[in-house]
């Protein structure tokens, strides 16, 4: 199964009635949705299973998951945690926002995939997201147990021989084996998946080994080299956004396009900050709350090249600027604008 058109439509629709019919300045584009913050993984890098260490045995019931999807609105829900398919309802909350004909993208590290897909059918409304950080040993290694790599590649190739829609979510951390990664992007590519997703690692002020985390300059170099069209790889994220990575273009950030729901609230500001939990959405949207976050205003967003914030951008951009809108069809992308946890 391909990345379907209908996808494209409803998010243009979407963004030209709350843009030009609604007057709205500020709209989500991806409710993030965070049903559990518990994994069943504990990866270097990753910020949530640390930072909600305190609630990490909450679960969000499925009546609080629609209503931020519906409190949000936004067409695309992106479900993370935490390891989503660890909830004993994640087959009902996918059924429940799949009815309302939303697009729901699982991210996944895909140890319980196989489990999963007997109780979530394919659909074109449904997609998983499989957390891929190099080839075997690189990834078992970025995730820190063996074997994960295998399960993961043998999920993958399951799925999509099911029918399952399928894609990859790459995270850069310092230091990255540019070799092993493009490796690991053609076999994703030759294995069918409808796109490699990429971003740089965020710099989670919880998690210990801050060297981890690639600086703004460097990451921009890697995905000079990575991002070259001459290797063929098929990524996901927009075409804009890939030229943001490169440094070919800027963007300020947007992010209230990812408003994240966790089982503490609301995040405030967004996806990756979290400096309070709130359960008024509209909070999200204000001018006085944007008027402190950013590049240039946070120095923790300095080095911030996160989808969440920037992938958005390009998309807000192009519904806006025809030149940049042409550039996002020919590249046949708008796509999800928000991935896993780590
Ligand atoms: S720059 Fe990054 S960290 Fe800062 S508000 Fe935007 S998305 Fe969040
Ligand atoms: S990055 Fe993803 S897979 Fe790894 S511990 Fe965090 S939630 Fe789990």
């Amino acid at each position: 199964m391909s990345r379907p058109i209908e996808l494209a439509l409803r998010l243009s629709w979407y963004m030209i009635k709350n843009r030009y019919l609604m007057g709205k300045k500020r709209y989500p584009l991806v409710t993030m949705l965070e049903p559990l913050e518990a994994c069943n993984l504990a990866c270097e890098g990753c910020g949530r299973i640390r930072e909600y260490e305190s609630v990490i045995d909450r679960l969000m019931t499925v009546d609080q998951c629609l209503n931020a999807v519906n409190e949000s609105d936004a067409p695309i829900v992106s479900i993370a945690g935490g390891e989503p398919t660890m909830h004993p309802n994640i087959d009902e909350i996918v059924a429940k926002i799949i009815e309302q004909k939303r697009f729901v993208y699982m991210c996944t590290n895909a140890l319980l995939m196989e489990r999963v897909m007997k109780k979530i059918p394919p659909s074109k409304y449904f997609c998983f997201v499989v957390h891929m950080d190099g080839m075997e040993e690189a990834h078992d290694i970025s995730v820190y147990r063996k074997g994960v790599w295998k399960i993961a590649t043998r999920a993958m190739k399951v799925a999509i021989e099911n029918g399952y829609r399928v894609t990859s979510n790459t995270t850069i951390f310092n230091g990255v084996d540019e070799q092993d990664m493009l490796e690991m992007f053609k076999m994703l590519t030759d294995m069918g998946v409808e796109g490699c997703m990429v971003s740089p690692g965020y710099q989670f002020d919880s998690v210990p080994n801050q060297d981890l985390f690639i600086s703004r300059k460097k990451a921009r170099n890697v995905f000079t080299r990575i991002l070259d069209p001459k290797h063929g790889i098929r990524f996901y994220n927009n075409p804009l956004y890939l030229d943001f990575l490169r440094g070919e273009k800027e963007y300020n950030c947007t992010a209230w396009s990812n408003p994240t729901y966790t089982v503490s609230g609301w995040r405030e500001p967004c996806y990756l900050l979290g400096d309070r939990h709130t359960e008024n959405f509209k909070e999200l949207m204000s001018e006085d709350l944007w008027e402190k976050y950013g590049p240039g205003k946070d120095p923790r967003c300095a080095n911030c090249l996160m989808h969440c914030g920037f992938e958005s951008a390009s998309i807000y951009d192009a519904i806006d600027n025809p030149v940049a809108a042409a550039k996002m069809v020919v590249g046949g992308a708008i796509t999800k604008s928000g991935v896993g946890a780590g």
